[in-house]
């Protein structure tokens, strides 16, 4: 059974009306970069609770996630609404296998997301293990518009920290971005253009890392497969680890 540790709001960054960063304190917990935990309030409906990546890296006391507002969601549009002050509950511990301790060697990583679905990502970019362990990393945000295109501070900071090292991709499918693709990320992936775009390989000798929307990670995964990538086990280690949102 879950515990809970009592946490403050420090801060909740809007990055647009449905996007925001949830900064919160609680006592020092252990976690590895990639796992979630659970966020808690108490309605007059009773008690919602569910699960949310930690953006930040092990190590801090201030807890930070990114979270998108489902408009008739039960939690989220609640989350959205705290400001500094206000408390909640975060669960204990930490949980899940999206991490790399989980993910084989390869030539090169590759963290495919949508949406939200960068988080675990960030956090894991904030770590040594990350960086000793492959020498090319590639970060794909895909997003519907430029306003979804969050930490791109944070993830400058890393490449100028990291020089050659991180590939940074956005792709907006709603509006013209500089510097974006447009496409679905399966499509970008059996045209070749996300590989040219990255200046990576994208094969059998690489590590996938697929986070966020269940259609993006069965269709991703699908095409990934038709290049000979397979599910990451275990039991029988292959190339490609998903942490999926919701079904
Ligand atoms: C391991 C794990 C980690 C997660 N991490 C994050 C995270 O870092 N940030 C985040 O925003 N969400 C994350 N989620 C999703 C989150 O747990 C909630 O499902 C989401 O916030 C909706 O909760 P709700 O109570 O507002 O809506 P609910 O009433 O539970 O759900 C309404 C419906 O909205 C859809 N839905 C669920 N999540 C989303 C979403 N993110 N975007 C669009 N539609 C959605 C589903 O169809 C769901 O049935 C994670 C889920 C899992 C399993």
């Amino acid at each position: 059974m879950a515990n809970w540790l009592d946490a403050t709001v420090l801060e909740n960054k809007h990055w647009h009306p449905n996007l925001f960063s949830l900064k919160v304190k609680t006592a020092a917990f252990d976690f590895i970069a990639g796992q979630f935990v659970r966020l808690a309030m108490d309605t007059a409906d009773g008690r919602k609770q569910r699960a949310y990546s930690i953006v930040n890296s092990p190590g801090v006391t201030e807890q930070e996630f990114l979270i998108n507002t489902v408009p008739d969601g039960s939690l989220s549009p609640l989350l959205q609404q705290l400001t500094m002050g206000d408390t909640l509950q975060v669960s204990q511990p930490a949980s899940g296998f999206f991490i790399l301790d989980e993910i084989p060697d390869g030539d090169n990583l590759w963290l495919i997301s949508s949406g939200t679905g960068i988080g675990p990502y960030l956090s894991m970019l904030g770590t040594h293990n990350l960086w000793q362990r492959f020498e090319h990393i590639v970060l794909v945000h895909s997003v519907r518009t430029v306003a979804d295109l969050v930490y791109r501070d944070f993830i400058e900071q890393k490449q100028a920290q990291y020089p050659g090292m991180l590939h940074y991709q956005p792709i907006v499918t709603r509006e013209a971005h500089s510097g974006a693709l447009s496409k679905r990320i399966p499509e970008l992936i059996r045209t070749g253009e996300l590989q040219a775009a990255c200046k990576q390989k994208l094969d059998n000798r690489s590590q996938v890392m697929l986070c966020g929307n269940p259609a993006m990670i069965t269709d991703t995964r699908a095409q990934l497969e038709a290049l000979g990538l397979i599910k990451n086990l275990r039991r029988k280690p292959g190339n490609i680890t998903v942490e999926q949102y919701w079904k």
